[in-house]
């Protein structure tokens, strides 16, 4: 638990992978984490962290950029199309892009604003009825309208189902980001990322492994 283990974690599944020293980022996931755990693991260096909320990032990121200039806040979380331009002001990489109308959204917000976050596309990888993402099947398609609107998606996330081996998951993820030719793979959690950077992940999301479990009181 904490940060050095999760690093040296990190490393190591690099090399047993036989990847790069480096090559992966890891995202400190602090959605939830009293602010005193999050600035501790700030303190200690740490610079890329992931949040599912954009009133919680919106309440703690600007002050926090302030005193630690070189973080930068992924939004990992679903994205409701009315918060798409306070997201775009706030991150600087989104991993929700899981529908069209959202993708309309961003590509404006984007262009008006002149920023040019880092987009991934979430996958269902599981097919699940109450899960977003897009469909496997779906993905060259929506992918061509991305572009169409101006987007470059940088690569692909998922949320492999909770009572599955996410290796399978991992493996579709990686199989459809070659073939569409995508660089980014956001995959692997607490439970999961070592099986993840095995898997070719280039972003893993970590959170509780890193702060400690999530109270949602
Ligand atoms: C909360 C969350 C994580 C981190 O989960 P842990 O199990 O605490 O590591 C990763 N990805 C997404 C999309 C999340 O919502």
């Amino acid at each position: 638990m904490g940060l050095n283990d999760i690093n040296s974690r990190v490393r190591a599944a690099e090399i047993a992978a036989g990847r790069e020293t480096g090559s992966v980022t890891l995202i400190a996931v602090s959605k939830v984490q009293p602010a005193e755990r999050v600035t501790a693991v700030l303190d200690q260096g740490h610079q890329v962290f992931g949040e599912n909320y954009v009133q919680e990032a919106q309440g703690k990121w600007p002050e926090w950029r302030q005193r630690y200039p070189d973080v930068s806040v992924h939004m990992i979380g679903p994205l409701q199309s009315n918060k798409a331009r306070t997201a775009v002001e706030l991150f600087d990489a989104i991993h929700s892009l899981d529908r069209i109308s959202l993708a309309r959204k961003l590509a404006r917000h984007i262009d008006e604003l002149g920023v040019s976050p880092q987009l991934f596309i979430q996958v269902n990888t599981g097919d699940e009825p109450q899960k977003a993402g897009i469909l496997a099947d779906e993905l060259p398609g929506f992918i061509k309208s991305c572009q169409e609107l101006g987007l470059r998606p940088h690569g692909l996330m998922c949320i492999p189902p909770e009572s599955e081996d996410s290796t399978p998951h991992f493996r579709l993820l990686r199989r459809l980001a070659q073939e569409n030719d995508l660089p980014g793979l956001s995959m692997g959690m607490s439970a999961d990322f070592e099986s993840a950077i095995a898997e070719g992940a280039t972003h893993i999301r970590v959170g509780s492994a890193i702060f400690g479990a999530r109270n949602y009181g």
